[in-house]
């Protein structure tokens, strides 16, 4: 055995899964997408920093903390990206009733604590709504962690390149020349300024992100399908990022450990039974 408690679902056994459910492990599911990442990157891009950051998470938790991984949802909502090749997706309505399934398996195993690690901004609407499908269900903690909404490190990334570079930008191409630096052609990088940098440089409000984004395909932000300054990416850089995200990631991990589910045996249905199956 290694030094943390961490192990992958499908490497154990039955027995094995009811000694993690008796001592109050913490399931973690990487949820991720295969989909376009421009020349520069992999369609396994959003998936490699997943199961990268995952990794590293478990490296730092704290070996007093029963961590089991599940086997990663790789594919996921990326219908803004259908018109490039190489894109997998499930439509909304398939992504949806597969997370629920998945959860509700956890459940059922009597896991209590999920945390679901997303790295695709184009899951966020899914992981809100299964995670509050699970908790309707299940008196379970059922924790939305997306990396990407995590705090930055001070200072690594200019302002304007975290806001506007939502795809393929320097963030997840540093990680990438980090985690993999074998799948990235950094001959094909460039400065890719879309139309989020076009409509803030004209000082509206209006974007395709931020307080009141609009709904847009990947070849609306730019016909390249990304945008952002692959160029500022280097793999010192990603590693940083990395070690950043995965520590938050752990903490979240032992937080979610001692959570004190009694602050849910107050949720009654409509006729004041419990809701717990
Ligand atoms: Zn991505």
């Amino acid at each position: 055995m290694t030094s943390f408690t961490s192990t992958r679902w499908q490497d154990l056994t039955p027995h094995g899964i009811a000694a993690l459910a008796a001592r109050d492990a913490v399931a973690v599911l990487p949820l991720a997408a295969i989909e376009q990442h421009g020349e520069h990157l992999p369609l396994s891009t959003d998936l490699d920093i997943a199961l990268g950051l995952v990794d590293a998470a478990l490296a730092r938790v704290s070996s007093d903390v029963p961590v089991v991984v599940l086997p990663a949802l790789a594919v996921g909502l990326s219908l803004e990206h259908r018109h490039f090749g190489g894109t997998l997706r499930l439509s909304p309505e398939t992504a949806l009733a597969t997370l629920v399934e998945l959860g509700d398996c956890v459940a059922r195993a009597g896991l209590r604590r999920l945390v679901l690690v997303n790295s695709h901004g184009g899951n966020k609407a899914l992981v809100d709504l299964a995670a509050l499908k699970l908790r309707a269900q299940w008196r379970m903690l059922v924790v939305r962690a997306n990396y990407f909404r995590f705090p930055p490190p001070p200072g690594a990334l200019p302002a304007e390149e975290l806001r506007h570079g939502l795809h393929g930008g320097a963030l997840e191409t540093a990680m990438m020349l980090h985690l993999a630096p074998h799948k990235v052609r950094t001959d094909a990088c460039a400065d890719v300024r879309g139309l989020g940098h076009d409509m803030a440089e004209r000082g509206l409000h209006l974007g395709p992100e931020g307080e009141a984004g609009f709904a847009w395909m990947a070849e609306d932000l730019h016909p390249s399908g990304t945008v952002g300054n692959a160029l500022l990416a280097s793999a010192e850089l990603g590693e940083r990022l990395v070690r950043h995200y995965a520590a938050m990631l752990a903490g979240l991990i032992g937080e979610a450990r001692a959570f004190d589910l009694s602050r849910f045996d107050s949720s009654r249905g409509p006729g004041g039974h419990d809701r717990e199956r």
